[in-house]
């Protein structure tokens, strides 16, 4: 992991109301935050203007879990990246499986959704994983290789996080084996740099305090993206502790 990349970004999906996130912010010991780590909250869009400044309190970075890609307008229901700025948003997790599977969207919405997250000036958490099937039948390089391909015309200077999230591995209490962590990081490293990108790569799956240390540990992870275990404050400080000592 190289020392300056780390980030540990927790994602609370569709979880946490004011009182919760309240709870949560009394809870959570992180300022200053270790060195060589960035922390980062992804809550719902309900509580973002909420939590901005509480989060900036404890040097915390605020991030979103979506955004659409036009500015404003006749677009019922959605959320504009200059809204999440406005909101005091400096990320925004783009392509999460959740969003890729159950939403059914699609890498053209995606490519727009990049465009118009930096044209705001946020930084994309861009997610990326193979499927269980796709693991099992040895396609897991191909279809990463795939879903990288959406960077292929982007300038290689813009603000971008890659998290590579095996879908089989998201809330299932499964994770990948160093092994495996290990190995994928390479081929994403060598994709991203094929493509002109020196991004950080983390790892998203079921991290948790108890497999956090050994999966911050592999070469090529720089950090990771925790969903379950971000909505408590302290497995999501063990989880920045056990990144911290791994760079360390
Ligand atoms: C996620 O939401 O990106 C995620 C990795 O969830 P979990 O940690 O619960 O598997």
């Amino acid at each position: 992991m190289s020392s300056n990349r780390c980030l540990i970004a927790g994602n609370w999906k569709m979880n946490g109301i004011l009182e919760e996130a309240l709870d949560f912010l009394g809870e959570l010991e992180c300022n200053p935050a270790p060195e060589h780590v960035e922390i980062a909250l992804m809550p719902p869009f309900t509580l973002l203007h909420s939590l901005c400044e509480p989060l900036n309190e404890k040097d915390v970075r605020l991030g979103a879990q979506n955004v659409y890609y036009e500015p404003r307008g006749a677009f019922t229901g959605s959320i504009s990246p200059l809204m999440l700025r406005d909101a005091g948003c400096q990320y925004v997790i783009l392509g999460h499986s959740e969003r890729r599977d159950i939403m059914a969207e699609s890498n053209k919405q995606l490519s727009s959704k990049l465009a118009a997250a930096w044209a705001a000036g946020l930084e994309p958490i861009l997610c990326i994983g193979e499927h269980l099937e796709e693991r099992e039948n040895g396609t897991t390089n191909a279809v990463l290789k795939k879903q990288l391909a959406i960077l292929e015309d982007v300038d290689g200077s813009a603000a971008l996080t890659l998290a590579y999230e095996p879908v089989w591995a998201i809330g299932t209490g499964k994770t990948a084996s160093p092994e495996q962590v290990t190995e994928t990081h390479a081929f994403i490293h060598q994709e991203l740099q094929r493509l002109g990108h020196d991004c950080r790569v983390l790892y998203g799956g079921s991290v948790n305090p108890g497999n956090a240390e050994a999966l911050m540990g592999c070469p090529g992870v720089e950090g990771a993206l925790v969903g379950g275990a971000s909505l408590k404050a302290d497995s999501f400080m063990q989880i920045v502790k056990a990144a911290a000592k791994a760079v360390s």
